[in-house]
């Protein structure tokens, strides 16, 4: 018996073929068919439709896609989620990891010894450091005998100069501006945050490819790299912007500052600049800020660009503080 499926009404009862009908051909009509019913037919549910449309092997490949989809939402969101609780931790964490870092970068055969140099910068970051909030106060400085263009923070508020930068040079408010941004980084986190999500990304792909020959090493190692090109860009403009705004509330004159990222070449730049924004983006939002800002209440006198570059050990008395700078 053949059945005609059941939202296909009978056309006066009529066989598929006949007059009025449908004009298929009887075998299609038998191909098209529904096969016959097993149980009852008066009061059998209908069968539903065979859906039409997307092939089972699109909907299996959008499954999959889904799945990586909510897969990447949970690790990228993680990942900002890991950062974001860091902040919540108290500022004391920041110094034990910087303390520690600190101690693991042994620096004492090369830290500079020269009463003139180490002065000058100390004097610096005291006056940069009266514009702290009291937690964040406490900074410790320290200048390295070492020819690279550099400086970096670790977190709490540990500073480090190497004297190649100091080398490199135009005018004090140079250095200035640098340390502010160096200050910046210790107080917004930024240190702590990078710590968090090595972190995240280190459990996440521990977990999903263990920890056979430490590729989840190599591999969260290699993610945050590309990762952070992007995310600590954000982070070196967040500290342009605070450090300028606390070299400024330190009574210095921010405006050679930017001259310093003109310098700069466009290839082969110093370890410094390797990841931080276009020198030139840089120099002219710092313009730009500068422009915009009151001049300061009362303007101090920087130490002299000259023990700023005095060697890096020997001695001698500290040059005084109030010789104006060209
Ligand atoms: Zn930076």
């Amino acid at each position: 018996m053949i059945e005609l499926p059941p939202d296909r009404p009978r056309r006066g009862g009529q066989r598929p073929g006949g007059d009025g009908a449908d004009p298929r051909p009887l075998e299609s009509a038998f191909v098209a068919a529904e096969p016959a019913p097993t149980g009852p037919l008066i009061g059998a549910a209908p069968r539903p439709e065979p859906r039409k449309g997307r092939p089972a092997w699109l909907e299996i490949l959008m499954g999959i896609l889904g799945v990586l989809a909510l897969g990447w939402v949970v690790v990228i969101g993680g990942r900002w989620a890991a950062a974001r609780l860091a902040l919540a931790l108290p500022y004391s964490v920041d110094r034990s990891i910087g303390e520690l870092a600190a101690k693991e970068y042994d620096t004492s055969a090369s830290t500079c010894t020269n009463p003139v140099l180490v002065g000058a910068v100390q004097e610096i970051v005291t006056n940069l450091e009266a514009g702290l909030l009291p937690e964040h106060r406490g900074l410790v400085v320290k200048v390295i005998d070492d020819s690279a263009v550099n400086a970096f923070a670790l977190p709490g508020g540990y500073l480090f100069i190497l004297t190649g930068l100091l080398q490199e040079l135009a005018t004090p408010e140079e250095l200035i501006g640098v340390l502010g941004h160096e200050v910046g980084h210790a107080v917004k986190r930024h240190g702590l945050q990078r710590i968090a999500e090595a972190v995240w990304w280190k459990l996440v792909l521990s977990q999903i490819i263990g920890d056979v020959f430490g590729l989840s090493q190599v591999m969260a190692d290699g993610a945050l790299g590309l990762l952070s090109s992007a995310f600590g860009r954000d982070h070196e403009r967040e500290s342009d912007t605070f450090g300028l705004g606390l070299m400024h509330e330190a009574g210095y004159a921010a405006g050679t500052f930017p001259d310093f990222f003109d310098r700069l070449p466009a290839s082969g730049l110093p370890d410094w600049a390797q990841t931080h924004p276009d020198p030139g983006e840089r120099a002219q939002t710092l313009r730009a800020a500068i422009a915009a800002m009151p001049p300061p209440a009362s303007l101090r006198t920087p130490p002299p660009l000259a023990s700023l570059k005095a060697p890096c050990f020997g001695g001698g008395a500290p040059l005084p503080a109030a010789v104006p700078v060209e």
